[in-house]
C-alpha cells in the first residue's frame, strides 16, 4: 500500500487551456479517493499521470514516498482498473486473472494461489474455465478486478469502471467494490461522473472543474452543506 501526493500537478496538451492546472492532492495509505467532475474536467488526465499513461507538464508525483515522474508504468506498482475491463476473448477466466502474473513469469504454484484467492474473493471460484463473452456484464467486471487483486499493486485506479453496467447491477457492483475496497484495504482513487457512486463509496470525494480542484470533502460534510 502506498499514499499519493501529487504537488502542483500541470498537464497541458499543446497550447490550449490547461487540461489540469496546478492541482495539489494528498491520498492516504488505504484511503479510497473519488475523483468526480462534469466531463472534460481533467479526471482521467490526472488518472492516466498517476499510472504514468500519460507525461506530466509540471509539478511532482510522489507515491510511497518516491518521486515517480520520470518512472515507467511498470515500475509504479499501480493497477488500473479500464472502463471497457480489456479482457481477452480467447483466454479463460482464469487466464485473464493470471495475465499480469504470467507477464512477471510468476511459479505455476503461486499463479494459482493468487488466482483462486482473487476468485474467492470476487466469487468467481465456479466460472474459472469460462471465457469473457460466457459472462455476464457483472462477471466481467470482477475478472477485471480480479486482476487488478492479483497484482498485488500498492493502488487501485478505477477510470469509470461501472458506466457500461445497467442501473441494478451497477448498484451491486458499487456494493461490492466498497467491499472489497475495506477488505483489502488498498488506496484507491476512483474516476467516475456519477453522483451516487462520488456519495456512496468513497471516504473522501474530490470535485474537479475545467482542471481544477473546486472541492475536497467527505461525502457527510459535501450532503450536508447548504
Ligand atoms: P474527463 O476525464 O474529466 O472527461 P479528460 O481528462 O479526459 O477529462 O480531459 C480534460 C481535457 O483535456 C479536455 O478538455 C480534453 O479535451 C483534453 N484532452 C484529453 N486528452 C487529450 C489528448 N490526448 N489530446 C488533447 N487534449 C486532450
Ligand atoms: P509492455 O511492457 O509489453 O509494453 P504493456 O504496454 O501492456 O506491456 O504495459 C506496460 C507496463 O504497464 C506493464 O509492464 C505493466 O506493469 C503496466 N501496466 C499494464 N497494464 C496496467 C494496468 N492495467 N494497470 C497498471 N499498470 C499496468
Amino acid at each position: 500500500m502506498a499514499s499519493i501526493e501529487m504537488k502542483n500537478i500541470v498537464k497541458k496538451y499543446g497550447d490550449g487551456f490547461p487540461a489540469v492546472n496546478d492541482i495539489s492532492l494528498d491520498i492516504a495509505d488505504g484511503e479510497f479517493m473519488i475523483l468526480v467532475g462534469p466531463s472534460g474536467c481533467g479526471k482521467s488526465t490526472l488518472l492516466r499521470m498517476i499510472v504514468g499513461l500519460e507525461d506530466i507538464t509540471s509539478g511532482d508525483m510522489v507515491i510511497g514516498g518516491d518521486r515517480v515522474n520520470d518512472k515507467a508504468p511498470r515500475d509504479r506498482n499501480l493497477s488500473m482498473v479500464f472502463q471497457n475491463y480489456a479482457l481477452y476473448p480467447h483466454m479463460s477466466v482464469y487466464e485473464n486473472i493470471a495475465f499480469p502474473l504470467r507477464l512477471a513469469k510468476t511459479p505455476d504454484d503461486k499463479v494459482d494461489r493468487l488466482v483462486k484467492e482473487a476468485a474467492d474473493v470476487l466469487e468467481l471460484h465456479e466460472h474459472l474455465e469460462r471465457k469473457p463473452a460466457n459472462l455476464s456484464g457483472g462477471q466481467r467486471q470482477r475478472v477485471a478486478m480480479g486482476r487488478a487483486i492479483v497484482r498485488q499493486a500498492e493502488a487501485f485506479l478505477f477510470d469509470e469502471p461501472l458506466s457500461n453496467l445497467d442501473a441494478k447491477l451497477r448498484g451491486q457492483m458499487r456494493t461490492e467494490i466498497a467491499r472489497l475496497q475495506r477488505r483489502l484495504g488498498i488506496t484507491t482513487v476512483y474516476v467516475t461522473h456519477d453522483q451516487t457512486e462520488a456519495m456512496t463509496l468513497g471516504d473522501r470525494v474530490c470535485v474537479l472543474r475545467k482542471g481544477s480542484i473546486q472541492q475536497v470533502a467527505s461525502p457527510r460534510e459535501l450532503y450536508e452543506q447548504p
